[in-house]
């Protein structure tokens, strides 16, 4: 199975050999182009330029992939692309080259939610979790609570109100001066922050609920950073407790959503759960309450092929994916998917 993941602007390829009791051992190879520097100078992604960067690198990956893996596209039995949520150029790009290998070498497509390929990206590491779990998934445009019953039964527990988890850090890092993207960034200032210094609130931890709200929180970085000294040990101490803040109610939530649904395994996905303190402080507060933690590693909390070649395979080898239609959805609802029936 090729993997082709377009949403954004990371081009990602990976193939997969489907295995169905240890998907990743069947890894075969994974390649990434990020456009980061692309579009650093404009502060943020320029959705044009992205998808003519992705027409430029996704063939040139296709085949470095091929080459890690020692295949060629006759070894191909079926081709997954990334056909939502995200930049409908972009997505475009990564569906019509898949569909287009697909045709060629008339082996079956299938576009795959990106969301899904996050939530199933734990699946690819050794002692893969089983459903039912609940999962946290936080990234650039994401931050849901999802009950997972089944694989493609997806109940949404929680989302956020205004912005995701991963775009509070890009905009807060940007607020305080880092270049873009500013989150990886941000969380490396924080790990030479002392805790305590700043303490900003813990959004819509107060009431009951699952919904997350992290714009009031850049709101007081902001605040805080302004009326400040503004020397660099300050900036790490202010990084320090934004991130304290973000990963406190995170953790605050999910012991809710376990708690809700009587669950007692974790999943952690996206782009913020390449963070090391979200990390840590979930584990231990598994290790405490007694649920268990699955991550990805962490190439693959940000976005990757090798996610959309696992979450394509255990949707083929349901036996969906049977059009040849070039579509994408730019907007797609987690909860909409069709089930898989149990795989054999
Ligand atoms: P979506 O998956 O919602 O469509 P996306 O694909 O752009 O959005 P990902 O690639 O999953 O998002 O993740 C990127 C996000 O993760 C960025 O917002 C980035 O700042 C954030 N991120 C990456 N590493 C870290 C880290 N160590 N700490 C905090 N945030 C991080
Ligand atoms: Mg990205
Ligand atoms: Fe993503």
């Amino acid at each position: 199975m090729l993997g082709v993941e377009t949403s954004c602007d990371e081009t990602g390829v990976a193939l997969l050999r489907w295995e169905p009791q240890a998907p990743g051992s069947g890894l075969l190879a994974h390649a990434l182009y990020s456009q980061i520097r692309l579009h650093a100078d404009y502060g943020g992604v320029v959705p044009e330029l992205a998808s003519r960067d992705h027409v430029r690198k996704l063939l040139p990956l296709v085949r470095e992939a091929l080459a890690q893996a020692g295949l060629t596209p006759a070894d191909l039995g079926g081709v997954a692309y990334t056909a939502g949520p995200g930049l409908v150029g972009a997505l475009l790009v990564g569906a019509a080259a898949a569909r287009a290998m697909a045709w060629a070498l008339g082996v079956p497509a299938i576009g795959v939610h990106h969301m899904e390929g996050h939530l199933l990206a734990p699946l690819l590491e050794p002692d893969p979790p089983a459903p039912p779990f609940v999962a946290l998934l936080v990234s650039g445009g994401h931050s849901m609570l999802v009950e997972v019953e089944a694989i493609g039964r997806y109940r949404l527990l929680g989302d956020t109100l205004d912005d995701a988890a991963g775009e509070a850090f890009d905009k807060t890092a940007k607020l305080m001066g880092l270049p873009y993207p500013g989150g990886p960034a941000l969380a490396k200032l924080a790990e030479q922050g002392r805790p305590g210094v700043f303490r900003f609130a813990r959004p819509m931890t107060d009431r009951p609920g699952l919904d997350f709200s992290f714009s009031g929180l850049k709101t007081q970085v902001l605040l805080a950073w302004q009326q400040s000294d503004r020397s660099e040990q300050t900036r790490a101490d202010v990084a320090r407790g934004f991130e304290e803040a973000i990963v406190d109610t995170l953790v605050i939530k999910c012991r809710r959503a376990l708690e809700a649904t009587g669950t007692e395994r974790l999943v952690i996905a996206g782009g913020v759960g390449a963070n090391r303190r979200l990390r840590e402080t979930l584990a231990a507060a598994g290790r405490q309450d007694g649920f268990r933690t699955y991550f990805p590693r962490l190439a693959f909390c940000t976005d990757n092929g090798a996610m959309i070649a696992l979450a394509g395979a255990i949707r083929l080898a349901a036996g969906q994916g049977q059009d040849e239609a070039v579509r994408v959805q730019p907007r797609w609802d987690l909860e909409s998917l069709p089930a898989v029936a149990a795989a054999t």
